[in-house]
């Protein structure tokens, strides 16, 4: 199956309200964009002070590059964008519960917030497998908010997974990463 053949539309919430389910479609946005390019449908964006600074899908069959998930690409931009290493301020969407490495990402940037879609209880470290947010030793603890969009996120992501991974069985098999 060809990756153009994403079955689900992108979709544009009101601008008027600026709030978590608004941040949150422009992450299923990019995710949808992931899957048109053959890369597992995840996307993020950061936001500041109701702006997005960031926005990224996850690209790691293109680049061949095991880093080059949505949200590590997206706290690069969101640096580059603010000039400072820290996202103090700044809020992570991310269409699905961050894994080891950008849990870990999100605790060294100092994002303020980190908002996700879908758990994952396999994979995710901000409290489906375990909570790095929570973590009492270390300096910095990100507010965590999950379930926002979950249904939609969910079903694009199980949806890619049935189709490149044939059937119901490869729909659970998932590895999301
Ligand atoms: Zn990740």
């Amino acid at each position: 199956m060809a990756g153009h053949d994403c079955p689900f539309e992108k979709r544009f919430p009101s601008e008027l309200e600026r709030d978590d389910p608004y941040f949150m479609w422009q992450a299923y946005n990019l995710a949808i964009d992931a899957w048109r390019r053959d890369e597992v449908p995840v996307g993020a964006v950061i936001a500041k002070d109701g702006t997005v600074i960031a926005a990224a899908h996850n690209q790691t069959i293109a680049l061949k590059d095991p880093t080059a998930h949505a949200e590590l690409l997206a706290v690069t931009q969101a640096a580059q964008a603010l000039g400072d290493w820290r996202l103090t301020g700044a809020t992570l969407y991310v269409t699905k519960e961050p894994c080891p490495m950008c849990s870990g990402a999100a605790v060294m940037a100092r994002l303020s917030r980190v908002v996700f879609a879908m758990a994952d209880p396999k994979m995710g470290c901000c409290g489906g497998a375990v909570a790095l947010h929570t973590v009492d030793t270390f300096n910095h603890h990100p507010d965590v908010t999950g379930g926002v969009l979950e249904g939609e996120c969910r079903q694009l992501m199980q949806a890619f997974f049935q189709l490149k991974r044939g059937g119901e069985a490869g729909a659970r098999e998932a590895a999301w990463n």
